[in-house]
């Protein structure tokens, strides 16, 4: 089983998926996630710029990472049209998506409170921007394309809250 959790950085996606990963005993596998713990130093000065990493390079760290598991949840990949398709090219098959959705006011809230070293509100509004131009593409890829089955969840209340929604659409 393998669902990928969309949703704009700071709209608690990857808490989300992490609470439903742990629930269900799955593979919770985040690329952002990844790359924070890595100790290259390029990799960590990159990370501050909010910008994304190369799709070749991010897709070969995330396939390895994927085959090792037979539950997962995905969180920030894909997340280029380009990736997507290279998922799509390797023969991984999604079975479902679910989307948390908040508007971008309330990300941008919740993104200045949780502080994280490259969260500033230029970064934010930056990877607000990023994430806008590809998630249509994306769902057309994976989600019409592919026929995958997807979800839309309220990202609005308590994590607790929202969590009960995801569990109740899984
Ligand atoms: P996240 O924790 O998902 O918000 O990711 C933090 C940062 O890691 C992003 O701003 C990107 O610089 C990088 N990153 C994570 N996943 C990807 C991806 N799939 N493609 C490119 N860059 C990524």
């Amino acid at each position: 089983m393998i669902i990928l959790f969309l949703g704009a950085p700071g709209s608690g996606k990857s808490t989300q998926g992490e609470l439903l990963a742990n629930f269900k005993g799955w593979k919770w596998l985040s690329t952002g996630q990844m790359l924070r713990e890595s100790e290259e130093p390029w990799i960590q000065e990159k990370l501050k710029t909010g910008e994304l990493f190369d799709d070749d390079f991010i897709t070969e760290l995330a396939l390895k990472e994927i085959a090792k598991y037979e539950n997962v949840i995905l969180d920030g990949f894909p997340r280029t049209k380009r990736q997507a398709e290279m998922i799509v090219e390797a023969g991984v098959k999604l079975d479902k998506v679910v989307e948390i959705d908040v508007d971008a006011e309330e990300i941008t809230k919740r993104m200045l409170l949780r502080g994280r070293m490259e969260d500033n509100a230029e970064v934010i509004g930056k990877r607000i921007g990023i994430y806008e131009a590809t998630r249509d593409e994306i769902v057309e890829c994976l989600v019409e394309k592919e026929n995958t089955e997807y979800v839309k969840i309220d990202g609005k209340g308590t994590p607790e809250e929202v969590q009960m929604r995801v569990r109740e659409n899984i």
